[in-house]
């Protein structure tokens, strides 16, 4: 079935991103909630529509590690993109202080799986992998969403935003700066997931804008720095090695997810009972209690 705007009854906000707005929505037919983004593009309604048909197979990207998709359209000069609602939000709303071991573990079991579908099943090449684009419901799942699947759509999205929070491999910030697109691989992914995973654990961007002088000093640190590694007081020595493996700077040193699925520090979270929902529960609590905390700070 098809989705149009005259369906839905808008709820609050969810989120903004670089590119547009996250609202949740009431899908009055089926009585589904949603997350409708949309993204304002200047284009005409043949590009528009060229756009809205590549979204189209992402009624076929359907695992239990990938936000399902229920349809697009346009209206003006803005594509709506409707997809499952996560009831918890995003993972960087979600880290706290730091993602203890067990869960860390959990959610890079799902990333990993979800990675590897996306490639194997569809032949795609997530391009976005940071804590922003992985969802969590309060049943505990976790899974990925925004995607590149439509050249079109990606190829129309001004890139304003590299720096700040880049979670770009070194060879893509390079790449970037010398105009050559052609570079980006598969394991450019498996960076991202290391550099994500290191955020999980810390509670923050490990390259944090504060240390750098400005975004050009912080993607030199990116590309000609150390990779990050998880602190070793309190995480093992698998999960650390498991990191490792994704964060190496040259490209064909990191990881595929095969090896990373078959990695001790999967197998581990495989062997072990890990309590999600209680976890994002938790997580919620912190979440709540934090910004609640903000709020008194502002009154005052
Ligand atoms: P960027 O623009 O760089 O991709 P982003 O991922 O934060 O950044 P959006 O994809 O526009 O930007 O999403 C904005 C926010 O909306 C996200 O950070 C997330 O918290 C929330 N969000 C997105 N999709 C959903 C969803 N399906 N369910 C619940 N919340 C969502
Ligand atoms: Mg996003």
């Amino acid at each position: 079935f098809s989705i149009n705007m005259s369906q839905l009854e808008l709820e609050e906000e969810l989120g903004r991103g670089n590119y547009g707005t996250v609202k949740k929505v009431l899908h009055k037919p089926t009585k589904v909630y949603m997350a409708m983004k949309e993204i304002r593009l200047e284009l005409d309604s043949a590009k528009l529509n060229a756009i809205i048909m590549e979204l189209d197979i992402l009624h076929r990207a359907a695992a239990p590690e990938i936000v399902d998709f229920y349809g697009a359209f346009f209206i003006e000069s803005c594509v709506y993109y409707c997809m499952e609602y996560m009831d918890a939000g995003s993972l960087d709303k979600l880290e706290g202080e730091g993602i203890a071991e067990d869960v860390l573990g959990r959610i890079a079991g799902s990333m990993v799986r979800g990675l590897k579908f996306l490639k194997d099943e569809m032949q795609i090449i997530h391009r976005d992998v940071k804590p922003t684009n992985v969802l969590v419901n309060k049943r505990g799942d976790v899974k990925l969403c925004d995607f590149g699947v439509s050249g079109q759509l990606e190829g129309s999205l001004a890139k304003t935003n590299i720096g700040c929070q880049s979670y770009m491999a070194p060879e893509r910030i390079q790449g970037e700066s010398q105009n050559n697109l052609g570079t980006y691989s598969v394991s450019s992914d498996v960076w991202s997931l290391g550099l994500a995973m290191i955020e999980m654990a810390l509670g923050h961007y490990p390259y944090p804008p504060e240390t750098y002088e400005n975004v050009f000093a912080q993607l030199t640190a990116i590309v000609h720095g150390d990779p990050p590694e998880l602190p070793d007081d309190r995480y093992s020595q698998s999960a650390r090695d498991f990191v490792a493996r994704c964060l190496h700077k040259v490209p064909s040193m990191r990881a595929n997810y095969a090896e990373l699925l078959a990695h001790p520090f999967l197998e581990e979270d495989r062997n072990r009972h890990v309590d999600m929902v209680g976890w994002v529960a938790r997580a919620i609590d912190y979440r709540e209690a934090k910004s609640r905390e903000q709020q008194k700070q502002q009154q005052s």
